[in-house]
């Protein structure tokens, strides 16, 4: 406390709000997108999905690819996507419309399977979240995020599980404090 600053949230992606604004990729997810809540069960698995598939390579190469994945996953539809099998594993693997990495194509068709499983243990994605979202009447921490998704999901990393929580309002540190989208957040 004091006069530190609380660098146990500085995103991954900090910056973002500088050069984000009029990027022809990146201005969109960054006013639209970026740090904004979302219940809608097949955006929460392209955000996950993509989140995995970044890792190793920039946001703005998952940017580009977005409509690949999205016509290699079925449109992110959970259903479709959990009953994958190998034939769909060798499509995807031979799709240079994708991220064609083994790990990261089983992340996604097993998470599918994790999410459906949250239907009936908790109604659902979101309200897996929203279950998840305070401990001890505080707010969950990272720490503990990171844990509860290593032992949920494939392929859930610190830095992964960190910014998807971050890019869905989850944990703090979207967006600057002074930045116009920011404001708009805490408005709404
Ligand atoms: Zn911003």
């Amino acid at each position: 406390m004091g006069m530190s600053r609380p660098i146990h949230y500085a995103a991954p992606m900090s910056g973002y709000c500088d050069f984000a604004p009029g990027h022809p990729l990146h201005g969109p997810y960054h006013d639209t997108e970026y740090g904004f809540p979302q219940r809608d069960e097949s955006v929460l698995f392209e955000r996950l999905l993509l989140e995995i598939n970044q890792a190793g390579l920039s946001w703005e190469t998952v940017l580009k690819k977005r409509a690949g994945f999205r016509a290699a996953y079925a449109g992110f539809d959970v259903d479709t996507v959990a009953a994958f099998d190998e034939t769909d594993r060798a499509r995807l693997l031979g799709d240079p419309g994708i991220i064609r990495n083994r790990m990261k194509v089983d992340a996604a068709i097993h998470n599918a399977q994790v999410i459906q499983e949250m239907r009936t243990s908790h109604g659902g994605f979101a309200r897996w979240l929203d279950a998840h979202a305070s401990e001890e009447g505080k707010p969950r921490d990272k720490a503990s995020w990171v844990k509860l998704f290593k032992r949920t999901f494939r392929f859930t990393g610190g830095e992964i599980t960190g910014e998807f929580l971050m890019s869905l309002g989850y944990l703090p540190g979207a967006h600057r404090p002074d930045c116009p989208v920011a404001r708009k957040l805490a408005r709404s």
